[in-house]
């Protein structure tokens, strides 16, 4: 099994400028026409799905004033006109009707920024950060990319209405607070139905300005994750690489907890996190009682975090007593607690109900062990950057008889 990708090669027609276009189907079109997208759009900005027999069918659908045309396959006859007209792509199943996609000239890449269906989908803010977290799997980079925010404002418009879980991401998502706080309220209006998850340090947090800003914006369906590796100061500010970050995020997750909203605190496993780990469960319980959600993450092995495999790196069996602690201190306190990216025969089984397919459909991945293992369908798995030396010693196929015993035992 492996993950679909964000990108794929096509070859492309007549393109003069970036766009970003959603992908329609020929009934779509016809039947709910701009509706199909959530917001304000123009028939050019949409991409027609046209299979090659389709078009040769009927070439005159050529003449539909869209923004250009994809066809899913190689095109058996030439194509005459000077519209825009995506064919051949290199992985047929990367882009699909619904999805948006982003392309620009003098590159045949073709990115999805946005997947009908799929709960990954990400507003991507900046790659800016005032943290430098050792883990961090998307090393931050010092530039002004403010272009992020037309660009997600514009994405917004073309995604469906439906119900999918949304996450904002970035880099420090916060830093740019005033684009921020405009995508949100335009999520409110133009996407009512899905419910944002931003990832942010919280450190921004601490100005009591954004009391006022999140209050007034009232978002029905909005959390915030939010990262806390240790119950003091100096160990957290040791993670993320900031002296006072730790402070900083505290007065912030207070300043979030005035203004109402949804926190979720985030903690990734690692060397540095798993010795004090009851302890930091203690730590939330007393002092963030608002919390409603503590996610327990397993280390994504990518950026930062391969360089700093030394420091990192524990094999999860070797933290699995400080995790049973943690989660049921939580758990029996009646605040609630997931462990995310461990695979399950990493977990002991009285921690499985706490154990989450948590990694994103486009980075999920299992490995040549898992093909033959019983457990695969209720598996987190792997990120797409495992390796050998991120691989603990407990990887193990589970026949069908011992997931049947793992499952009663974990009941
Ligand atoms: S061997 Fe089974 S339980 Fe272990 S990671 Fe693979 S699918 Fe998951």
């Amino acid at each position: 099994m492996t993950m679909l990708r964000k990108d794929t090669h096509f070859e492309i027609l007549n393109l003069a400028q970036p766009r970003l276009l959603k992908v329609i189907s020929l009934d779509e079109f016809i039947e709910q026409g701009l509706a199909v997208c959530a917001g304000d759009v123009a028939f050019s900005d949409l991409l027609l799905w046209l299979p090659d027999a389709a078009l040769q069918h009927d070439p005159n659908l050529l003449s539909l004033p869209v923004g250009g045309f994809l066809t899913p396959e190689r095109l058996t006859a030439q194509i005459q006109g000077t519209h825009l007209h995506l064919h051949s792509p290199k992985e047929a199943d990367v882009v699909q009707p619904g999805d948006v996609v982003a392309m620009t000239p003098d590159s045949s890449l073709v990115r999805v920024l946005y997947r009908r269906g799929s709960d990954s989908n990400l507003l991507f803010m900046t790659d800016r950060c005032n943290s430098l977290c050792l883990m961090c799997s998307q090393p931050p980079k010092d530039i002004d990319d403010h272009w992020h925010i037309e660009e997600n404002l514009r994405l917004i418009d073309l995604m469906d209405a439906g119900e999918e879980n949304l996450g904002i991401s970035g880099g420090e998502p916060t830093l740019y607070r005033d684009g921020l706080l405009e995508i949100l309220a335009k999520c409110k209006a133009v996407l009512p139905r899905k419910s944002i998850h931003v990832l942010s340090n919280g450190r921004l947090f601490k100005d009591p300005a954004w009391i006022e800003a999140l209050t007034t914006l009232n978002h029905p369906q909005l959390s915030w994750g939010i990262p806390l590796y240790a119950d003091n100061a100096t160990d957290h500010d040791h993670v993320v690489q900031a002296s006072g970050a730790f402070s900083e995020t505290l007065q912030g997750l207070y300043n979030l907890a005035r203004a109402k909203q949804i926190i979720e605190i985030r903690v990734v496993l690692s060397l540095q996190t798993t010795p004090r780990l009851p302890e930091l469960a203690h730590y939330l319980f007393r002092n963030l009682p608002f919390v409603r959600h503590v996610a327990l993450m397993g280390i994504e092995s990518t950026g930062l975090a391969r360089k700093h495999h030394e420091a990192l790196w524990i094999d999860p069996l070797d933290y699995q007593e400080p995790l049973s602690q943690a989660v049921y201190f939580l758990f029996n306190r009646g605040m609630p607690v997931s462990i995310y990216n461990l695979p399950l025969c990493l977990v002991p089984a009285h921690l499985s109900h706490f154990a989450r397919q948590s990694i994103s459909d486009w980075k999920n991945l299992f490995i040549d062990a898992c093909q033959q293992c019983a457990a695969i369908e209720h598996c987190s798995g792997f990120f797409k950057s495992h390796t050998d030396r991120w691989q603990s010693r407990g990887i193990q196929p589970m026949s069908t008889k011992a997931f049947s015993a793992y499952a009663r035992s974990a009941c």
